[in-house]
Formats: C-alpha cells, structure tokens, sequence
C-alpha cells in the first residue's frame, strides 16, 4: 500500500469517529473503545509507514502522547523537534491562524529548539513565540492559505518583517545576513476542512526536490492529523454525559436535563424532586484504604442509585462525592420515601476491606418548597449539610425557603465554621459552643447565638465585652429600619454583624494584643488579612453567600478612601455602611492598650467629624439621633 492510500484510510477512520462524536449519541466509553480500535489499526499502519521512511515521525508516537494526554502543544514540539535537523532543515515552526473582532492574526503554538531561534530572538528583544504576528495579505502565509500549495520563498527578510513589523530594517539585515537559511518552506495545515496555520521550514537550500515536498506533505498531514485528534478527543470530553467512574450521567447533563425538566414541571403544573447526596467519611476511607478503595465506595453509591431508580429517574454524580437525583412527577414525600431506601439499600451493602459506607441526603422538591429552581438546589444541600450536623447517615427534607430564618441561617453557620475547623479553636471550646447551639429539641434561643458570637469574639480579642454582641446588632438593626431596608437585607445584616469580624478569629493573637504601635506592614496585614480570611471561611457556607459581600465592604469610605475596593457612596452596600459606622462607635466607646475609652458624647462628637468623608452625612444623622435616645 502506498503512504497516501494509508493515509486515506486513517482519515477515514478519524472522520468515523467524527461522525460519532457529533451524532452525540453514543457515549463516552464506546468512543473510548472504538479509539482503542482505531489505535491498533494505527499501530500497524505506522509500522509500514516506518518501514517506508524510518525519517518519518510515526503516528503511533503522536497517538501514544494524545493518550497520555498530553497537551496538544508538546506533541507538536516533539513533531517539529523531530524533522529540524533532516534534510538540511535548520528551524522549524507550526503557527496557528486566529480570528477576533480586529481582524486575522497569528501566534506561533511550537517551534524546534535550535540556535537560530535563539539568535533571532536575541536580535529581535521579544521572543517570537511571545508575540502576536501579524498576517499580512500579500505574505508567504496569505499564498499559501488562498492556493492551499506548498510555498517556497527565498525572501526571508521580507517574510519575517510581515509578521513582526516593528523590528526596524536594520535588524531584519542582520538576522539574514547572519542566517545559513537559504529559503522558508511554507505549508498551509487543515484540520477538520478548516484552515489551522502553517508549518514552516527554514531550509539550507534554495530549491526543494519532488520527494522533498511529497516527504513535507505527509509530514503536514501528521500534524494536522494530530490537531485534529486533539479537537476530537475535546470534543468527544465536552459531548460526553457520562461520568468514567461510575457511568452515572455527568454534572453538564445533569444540569441540562433540570432546565427541560423545570420547564415542563411549570407547563403541567407538576412538582418534581431532587435528592442530594453525599457519602461520610469518604476522606477517612481514602486515608486509610487508600484511593481504590474510595472509588469503590463511590461506586457502590452509583450501583446502589441505579438499582434503586425507576427508568425516568436521572442519577447524576455531580462531582467527587457528591451525587443528585431527579424524580420527576414525584413530590416531597414520595421523595422522602426514594431518599430513605437509597440511604438504607447503601447501608445494607458491605465492601471489600472497607466495610459498611453510609451517605447523608437531602430532598427538596420543585413547586413545593420553592418555585425557583436555584433554591431548590440550594435547599437540597442545606438539607444534606443538615443531615451531616445530625450525626450522618440520615435523610433530612428541606424546609420551604421562607421559614428559614435568620437565627437558623446564623446557628447553622457558626456550626458549620466550628465544625469545619477552620479556626484555630480549642476543641473543648468548640465542643461547648456546639452544644449551646444545638440545644435542647433543636430549638434556637436567639441570646444563644449572640453569646456564641460573643464567645468567638473574646477568643481572638479578650478585651471584647462580653455581652455587647446583642446591642451591636440591634443598633444595627434600628439603624437599618429607619432607612426601610427590606427584610431580607436586615436579616443579612444581622447575620453580618454577627460574623463580619470572623476573619480576625485567624490573626495571630500577639498582634492583635501588641502593645507597642504597629508596623506599616502589620498595618496591612491586618487591613487585609480578615477580609480574605473571611472570604475563605464563609465562602464554602453556602447559606450565607449573600452575606460575604457585605462583610467585603465593610471597610470602604463613603468618599472612596476605603478598602478593599476603594468604592464610594451608593456603590457601597448600605448594610456595609451601617457596620462600618456601628462597629466604629463600639470601638470608641471600649478602652484600647493605647487609649482610654471615650464617652458615648466623645465617640459621636469623632464620628460626626468625618461625615461625608468616612460616612454618608444622613447616616450619621439617623445614628447620632439613635444613640441619643440609648444613652
Ligand atoms: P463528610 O462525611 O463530612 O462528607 O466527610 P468526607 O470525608 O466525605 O468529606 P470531605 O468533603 O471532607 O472529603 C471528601 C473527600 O473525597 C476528599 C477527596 O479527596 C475525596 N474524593 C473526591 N473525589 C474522589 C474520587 O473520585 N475518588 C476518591 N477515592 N476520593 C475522592
Ligand atoms: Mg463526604
């Protein structure tokens, strides 16, 4: 068989594949093991291939490092390493052609290592795989695409300077005069019909034999059969809906298949629910039995979700260890009911070396506890969370989202940082400020959250009174009620003042205590360090999403001179402007190592100085008539 005829019938093969990938219907592992098919027909191409020209880099070569996913880019280092140096070829590059609103330009995506590369780059100071080039209509590279022919030119200087412009004259001179390049050989690349780039060679002769351009042709046809495989295997990723692990649809269809589903669901008027879980201890499992035997835990919860699913019902894992369930047409307590023989079907099952594996669950459901598809996701995974707090193993329903409280958002989250360990705490302290959370039947008393934030106050500043947690936040609250917030943006803003300082929990407690002035850089460690902190320590709590932005900027000015975004007036939240004020008249009115403290006339008379610049005039007006009547 000839090079071409075998070519053909690779790019048969790889058109086959193409044709799979964009039907969309089969799945990832069919594709996968068709690829392996194709493979073996490769390899023994290849071998005739070799046998023909031993020059020639081999497929094979190129399918072994697609399969070792490896970037597309490396093989195509590989690629020209391999042919600079043959025939006399002093350098050579691939440069892919892009398109964007200005126009067409170019980038060099791999070149071959070589020392005259290295002289160009040294004369033209940007290297130019750096560089966006030019594509210039009258060059080598506009020839080559429009004719879709080998181009060979003997005018390097005048090629090189279409591309790279700005390089004066002189230097272009230089590079030439200096270069054993006699000529560029330029070969345009397509993969999939579409024009890629082009592959360059930098040749030390000026003309180029028949053989020399069929030996090119096949070897442009190996790099665009690599682009191309490339492309495939990112389609054939991005198409899949299907997890390898555990065949269980993947996160991307999930999420397609709830958009139809919460579209039909509003149509006919008929509720559907999500369960959502995930499995215990899963690190543990990991850290003891090692990987293999995690992923087999997670397989278990595959199996055990699909024996347990009627055939319209869609199992998804979502990631890592983390699962969903749609059950159309089913509601909140038929849900239940699914979710309670799925977490009972994992315990009964028992695994090799590992043992018996338990999951927590939540439920929520469509039109029942909300008519927005975002909460119900949200809910399902506070009810899941729930179900972990609870001690594990368990299913737990969620509650509609208006019954949630801010007190229950709160508690839920000092458990979720405590639990979390986020904060360097004392276990016996935290094993004590657990247990006044979930006192008694569950019921929240609301001094209880004040004295935890309190609590975890003193931990990270002693000279925090205790106690005045509560009136903070219902000055806050006062403050916020003579400007008619909403409901929901007072809730956030109590749940803010209970935790806008948490941040600090994780400053080193010698500098928050330090009785000498600080440091400019202790200054601005301390400046900016709680606001990441508290980013990092709220942000996993999904519940309180909306109260991070609050806290973010609680430090901005009403004159912009703030931080950390530097905004001004009504650009910063009004919530963040009452805790800057608020927390700033508590300041004043405690004694600091370096200051006595003032009384509540002095802290107004200070907070009445920088109105209009630190806070909004009005502000300090509605403030100082609040405080009046207090004191
Ligand atoms: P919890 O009961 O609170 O859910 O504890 P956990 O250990 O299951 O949860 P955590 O979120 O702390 O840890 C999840 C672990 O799951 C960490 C991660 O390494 C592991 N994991 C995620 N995906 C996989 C996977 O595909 N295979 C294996 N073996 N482990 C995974
Ligand atoms: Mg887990």
């Amino acid at each position: 068989m000839s090079f071409f005829k075998n070519l053909k019938e690779i790019y048969k093969k790889v058109s086959e594949v193409e044709n799979i990938v964009y039907s969309g219907k089969q799945d990832y592992l069919e594709i996968y093991e068709r690829n392996l098919e194709l493979e073996k027909e490769i390899e023994e191409r290849t071998r005739e291939l070799n046998i023909a020209n031993k020059r020639m880099l081999t497929l094979q070569h190129i399918w072994d490092m697609m399969n070792a996913s490896r970037p597309l880019q490396s093989v195509l280092e590989t690629i020209v390493n391999s042919i600079q140096g043959e025939l006399g070829y002093l350098h050579c590059n691939i440069i892919k052609k892009f398109e964007d609103e200005k126009g067409t330009y170019m980038t060099v995506i791999a070149q071959s290592n070589d020392i005259s590369i290295k002289r160009v780059n040294k004369l033209i100071k940007t290297p130019i795989q750096t560089r966006k080039l030019v594509y210039d209509p009258s060059s080598v590279y506009a020839k080559s695409a429009s004719t879709k022919e080998i181009v060979l030119t003997l005018d390097i200087g005048g090629t090189l300077k279409s591309v790279v412009p700005d390089v004066p004259d002189e230097i272009i001179k230089e590079i030439v005069a200096g270069s054993p390049s006699k000529s560029i050989i330029n070969i345009p690349l397509y993969s999939r019909n579409n024009h890629f780039g082009w592959f360059n060679v930098f040749s030390s002769r000026k003309e180029m034999t028949t053989g020399e351009t069929d030996f090119l042709t096949m070897f442009a046809q190996q790099i665009e059969m690599a682009i191309t495989i490339a492309g495939l295997f990112e389609d054939v990723k991005a198409q899949a809906t299907t997890d390898g692990l555990t065949g269980l649809y993947n996160r991307r269809y999930f999420e397609e298949y709830l958009k139809k589903e919460v579209s039909r669901s509003l149509r006919q008027k008929q509720v559907f629910s999500v369960i959502g879980l995930d499995l215990d201890h899963l690190k543990e499992i990991n850290d003891k039995y090692g990987h293999a035997y995690g992923d087999l835990a997670i397989k278990t919860v595959a199996r055990v979700l699909k024996k347990n699913a009627r055939s319209i019902d869609i199992s998804a894992r979502m990631g890592g260890e983390e699962f969903n369930v749609i059950l159309p047409g089913i509601d909140s307590s038929g849900a239940f009911i699914a979710a309670e023989r799925i977490r009972k079907a994992l315990e009964d099952e028992t695994l090799e070396t590992v043992g018996k594996i338990t999951a927590s669950v939540g439920v929520a459901t469509f039109l029942e506890h909300s008519d927005n598809i975002e909460d119900i996701l949200e809910l399902t995974d506070q009810a899941m969370y729930q179900s972990k707090r609870n001690g594990r193993n368990r299913v737990t329903m969620a509650k509609p989202i208006s019954e949630t409280s801010w007190q229950e958002v709160a508690v839920n989250t000092f458990i979720d940082i405590l639990s979390k360990h986020n904060i360097p705490i004392q276990t016996e302290i935290a094993e004590e400020l657990k247990s006044k959370l979930t006192n008694p039947q569950n019921e929240i008393h609301k001094d209880a959250l004040y004295t935890v934030a309190d609590m975890l106050t003193q931990i990270y500043n002693p000279l925090h009174h205790s106690g005045i947690m509560k009136s903070k936040v219902l000055l806050a609250v006062s403050l916020a009620k003579r400007f008619d917030l909403p409901k929901e943006e007072i809730d956030n803003l109590r749940i803010a003042m209970l935790l806008y300082d948490i941040g600090n929990l994780m400053l080193p407690p010698e500098l928050l205590q330090k009785p000498t002035p600080l440091t400019e850089e202790e200054k601005n460690h301390i400046k900016e360090h709680p606001l990441i902190a508290a980013r990092e320590i709220l942000e996993p709590i999904s519940n309180v999403k909306d109260i991070i932005p609050i806290i973010e900027h609680h430090h901005e000015n009403w004159d912009g001179t703030g931080y950390p975004a530097k905004i001004s007036k009504e650009k910063i939240p009004m919530t963040s402007q009452i805790i800057l004020i608020v927390d700033a008249y508590f300041a004043l009115i405690q004694p600091r190592t370096y200051r006595a403290e003032l009384t509540p006339k002095q802290a107004l008379e200070v907070i009445k100085q920088e109105a209009g610049k630190k806070w909004n005039n009005t502000l300090v007006q509605e403030f100082i008539t609040l405080v009046d009547i207090d004191t």
